[in-house]
């Protein structure tokens, strides 16, 4: 099943994706939640009644463009991994790390596809990560490894938008401040979940910027499998239904070609992902 948000005039909701279009879920089942991650702490029960109501809603209307938001238009927290393929690490000149280096964005980082990433007046520097984003279900802490993929609600075709300049230019490097610009966190455009996209450690993941393919792996190279991120975070913090993870990006970055490349307004970044669709962002400067 795949699902999605929009923006509906009374503000995001949820609707399923179908062949001939975007299902209102509401005019299936009004009791059903308008928030992605309020539906996604329903757990398995919420997302087979979720699935019910997919097949017999109603499209919404064709007359009007329908308005994609993120998945998860403002997750609780949002949780990045460094350094995460081998071959990345190998590009950035690093020693594949022996544990997973964990950071984070701020939630209004996040953007939908489509929307615009904004350039900010303060970088020159601005760096594209194709990413495999997973949305968590059923919360939890001290996950086991063995048994993180149930909390796994569905996966999204992500972009870790990095201005180069703050995370590794300024004094003590800026990691979080350098990740966390407004418009740093696209994904989407749908949620596709769990029992659909299979093994998520098999998956193809390319970049293309202006139609060229920059970056061309797949998830099989990741050091750090998503079991054991899963395990190794809720070690630390409890993840709760709607949070999100970006698993790190394989090789191709801007900032490791000769010479750089870095994001230019009027660029186009198209993130696609086996049985994940594409993510498609427009470039554009701050004003
Ligand atoms: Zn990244």
């Amino acid at each position: 099943m795949q699902l999605a948000t929009y923006q509906s005039d009374s503000g995001p909701r949820v609707a399923g994706v179908r062949d001939d279009g975007y299902v209102d879920l509401s005019s299936a089942d009004p009791q059903l939640p308008a928030a992605m991650s309020e539906l996604l702490a329903l757990g398995r029960e919420g997302l087979e009644r979720t699935r019910r109501a997919v097949q017999s809603g109603a499209p919404l209307s064709a007359d009007r463009p329908i308005k994609l938001l993120a998945p998860v238009p403002r997750p609780g927290k949002v949780i990045c991994v460094g350094l995460n393929y081998a071959d990345h690490a190998a590009e950035s000149g690093a020693a594949p790390p022996e544990e997973p280096v964990i950071f984070n964005k701020f939630p209004t980082s996040v953007c939908g596809h489509e929307d615009p990433i904004v350039l900010p007046r303060l970088s020159e520097q601005v760096d594209y990560e194709a990413e495999l984003v997973v949305v968590i279900g059923e919360g939890g802490r001290h996950i086991p490894e063995e048994r993180a993929l149930e909390h796994v609600a569905g996966y999204c075709c992500g972009h870790d938008v990095s201005a180069r300049d703050w995370q590794l230019g300024k004094p003590g490097r800026q990691w979080l401040l350098g990740k966390t610009f407004d418009t740093f966190a696209p994904f989407g455009p749908h949620l596709v979940t769990a029992d659909e996209v299979g093994d998520p450690g098999d998956l193809g993941i390319r970049l293309r910027l202006g139609g060229r393919t920059m970056q061309d792996s797949s998830t099989r190279q990741l050091i750090f499998s998503i079991p054991k991120l899963l395990a190794y975070i809720s070690s630390v913090c409890r993840l709760e239904p709607g949070d999100v993870l970006f698993t790190g990006t394989p090789p191709g970055v801007g900032m490791a070609r000769k010479p750089p490349v870095f994001l230019q307004p009027g660029d186009v970044v198209e993130v696609e992902i086996d049985r994940l669709g594409t993510l498609r962002n427009p470039v554009t400067a701050e004003v």
